[in-house]
């Protein structure tokens, strides 16, 4: 019989070791639990990294893609096919724009969205060619591929991957005074994390998105939210921008988008900024294809009844809350976060992220650790309460060596 020891042994075999998951091997799920392959249930406290908002193999979302499945998978962009006009105009209705870029994953979202800025740059601000520059923040995570590692600073993202690619000018998370600064005449687009994930769920100060918009607008620069992470109800809105009553000029989105069944991610915009592309300029084959806008109009038909954002809103209180009460027991060091989304510091008593969250493996709770002490919590935004108090149970109980 194949054990678990031996598929994690195949897969470090015969898998390049760009991940360092933790031992366990997942063959069922079902909205907040997922079973391993000997039988053992486990509550999913980090729900892919938000891809998973609406839980395991959501019946709504299995049915959509079931359904679509059966009838045409794939035409490529060669032809138009009959789900992919709906998933474009109600896409960007639900971001209240007016077009969409449709492509597959985070990172390819995020080059659509400088390729994009890049155009409107040179065809629309009028910025000399070659010229554009993109301002970004330190501690940003917008994907891992060789024009998004080129402004990252994470030295481990990058290091002995370059030569890197230019026109992008780093500034602090937070930091307006650098902000103004930065937004010289050729650049074309301010791009961030409204609440940076990777980094440890970072919120920045409040008024720094206000603050970025007004003078992206005052100085003709393109304000992208990448809300590939923070997006599509995690944080109790369906944009974390709208926290702070922010309307950006382009949103990043994916994860979720997919309902965590299928690859689906999109750069929406307005007509002025993304109609800059003539046909050849920039596609994808899979990228709009039927089975993801099946499940797309889905997840976004889901969105639309402003249950997910409420329930993600009152759960997200109830986290906050408990995490509180283990910051004010000294086992936590920071909390940080909005809606059912916490970047969690544990006390250098309770160890390392990482074995904390080998600790909780072995009582049958799943979060990942970030960065150091940090620890991630983003449950399904379906978890019932009980389950949630029982999970952040378990992980008081681990933080106190209990
Ligand atoms: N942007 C943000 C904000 C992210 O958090 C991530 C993934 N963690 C990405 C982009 C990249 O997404 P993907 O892994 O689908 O390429």
């Amino acid at each position: 019989m194949t054990t678990a020891e031996d598929l994690i042994a195949t897969a470090a075999a015969h898998c390049a070791p760009t991940y360092d998951p933790l031992p366990v091997v997942i063959a069922s799920g079902a909205g907040s639990w997922l079973t391993d392959v000997d039988g053992r249930r486990y509550l999913d406290l980090l729900a892919g990294y938000s891809a998973l908002n609406f839980g395991h193999v959501h019946p709504r979302l299995v049915g959509a893609a079931r359904a679509q499945l059966e009838r045409l998978t794939l035409t490529s962009r060669a032809f138009h096919h009959d789900r992919f006009a709906a998933f474009c105009a109600e896409l960007a209705e639900l971001c209240g724009m007016e077009m969409v870029l449709p492509v597959n994953t985070g990172v390819e979202a995020v080059e659509s969205a400088v390729k994009t800025a890049r155009k409107w740059g040179y065809r629309v601000k009028g910025v000399p060619g070659e010229m554009a520059k993109v301002v970004v923040a330190g501690g940003n995570f917008h994907g891992r591929t060789t024009t998004v590692i080129s402004f990252s600073t994470d030295p481990e993202a990058r290091a002995d991957f370059g030569p890197y690619t230019p026109g992008f000018e780093i500034v602090p998370y937070g930091d307006l005074t650098a902000m103004r600064a930065a937004l010289t005449e050729n650049t074309v687009a301010v791009l961030l994390e409204p609440i940076q994930g990777e980094s440890g769920v970072i919120v920045p100060p409040a008024g720094y998105l206000p603050g970025v918009r007004e003078l992206t607008r005052e100085r003709n620069v393109l304000f992208v939210a990448d809300e590939v992470q923070s997006g599509l109800g995690r944080t109790g809105r369906t944009f974390a921008c709208e926290h702070e009553g922010v309307v950006p000029d382009m949103y990043v989105l994916g994860k979720a988008l997919g309902g965590g069944i299928v690859p689906v991610s999109a750069v929406v915009s307005s007509a002025a900024v993304l109609g800059v592309f003539r046909p050849g300029e920039h596609g994808s084959t899979f990228g709009g294809n039927p089975l993801a806008c099946a499940v797309a109009l889905e997840v976004i038909a889901m969105l639309r009844t402003g249950e997910y954002q409420a329930r993600a809103a009152e759960l997200g209180e109830r986290l906050h809350r408990l995490l509180g009460e283990l910051r004010g027991s000294g086992r936590v060091t920071a909390v940080r976060g909005r809606g059912l989304w916490a970047g969690v510091d544990v006390a250098p008593s309770a160890g390392t992220g990482r074995r904390v969250s080998e600790r909780l493996l072995a009582r049958g709770v799943l979060v990942k650790d970030t960065h150091g002490p940090t620890v991630r919590i983003a449950p399904p935004l379906v978890i019932g309460e009980e389950e949630l108090e029982w999970g952040l149970e378990q992980f008081g109980e681990v933080l106190s060596g209990a």
